[in-house]
């Protein structure tokens, strides 16, 4: 096992080959695709495929993988397949109950902070500043909140009002790998940082430091243990939009390694 540093820790370790995005994600896709899942790129001169790709690099020691898992991501994604807490349907969008919104969004962030730390290419542009970067490390390291009142995110229940659209069980084998939006402050701008994991969106939003964002009333507050999770229609989001429009292009084109 290669020995390196950690990024989580900083000390001298064996690392392991993490995942960014939670292995069990990819494994239940691969899974229900019999191995066959197919991947829609954003460049357009990459064609359709089918992957098995899990974009798995060595960053964390076997304590902090450990400790990432433990503290976020397994109660995190059990809320989200709804094995935790629970769940009403309402006209707005999906009520969660007896939840810790903390850990979800928190989650999401030890996401992004990986994918900033990944050498994996579909990663590269995944960028957060040095001090929002320590802020989080510091965190994750000793299972601190982040701060309520700077880092925020927002869910989403992805759906598709469309006739023939798709189903709500599709989207839960639906993965984007997270990208960037340019968002403004004043005269400043910031970024915020979106993915799309078992059928919901995601977007984090790192303010310019020092910096607070006004409430938004859907985020998911760290104070309270409910979220009305509202929906949003996949057709309104335009990176989404873009990805499925460049991909029918190639599929008319010929430009696919998919046999029909
Ligand atoms: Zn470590």
């Amino acid at each position: 096992m290669k020995t390196d540093i950690c990024v989580l820790c900083r000390q001298h370790n064996p690392l392991c080959k993490s995942h960014v995005i939670p292995n069990s994600i990819f494994r239940g896709i691969f899974k229900k695709a019999s191995g066959k899942a197919i991947a829609l790129s954003s460049k357009e001169d990459t064609p359709i495929a089918y992957s098995q790709e899990s974009y798995a690099s060595r960053l964390l020691c076997k304590s902090c993988e450990q400790k990432i898992d433990l503290n976020y991501e397994k109660y995190s994604l059990n809320v989200l397949r709804g094995i935790e807490g629970k769940t009403s349907i309402e006209e707005k969008g999906v009520k969660f109950k007896d939840i810790n919104t903390k850990k979800i969004r928190d989650f999401i962030a030890t996401i992004i902070w990986r994918a900033h730390h990944s050498e994996n290419d579909v990663f590269r542009i995944i960028k957060i500043k040095p001090q929002q970067q320590e802020e989080m490390r510091l965190a994750f390291l000793i299972n601190n909140p982040l701060s309520n009142s700077s880092y925020k995110v927002i869910m989403y229940k992805l759906r598709d009002s469309t006739s023939n659209g798709f189903s709500n069980e599709s989207f839960r084998d639906y993965m984007m790998t997270p990208f960037i939006r340019k968002n403004q402050f004043g005269r400043t701008s910031y970024n915020s940082y979106v993915i799309t994991l078992l059928g919901y969106f995601f977007e984090l939003f790192i303010p310019p430091v020092g910096q607070t964002i006004p409430n938004n009333s859907f985020h998911l507050c760290n104070k309270t243990h409910e979220y009305l999770c509202p929906y949003i229609e996949i057709l309104d989001i335009p990176e989404i939009v873009q990805v499925l429009g460049r991909n029918i292009e190639k599929q008319k084109t010929g430009l696919s390694n998919i046999s029909s």
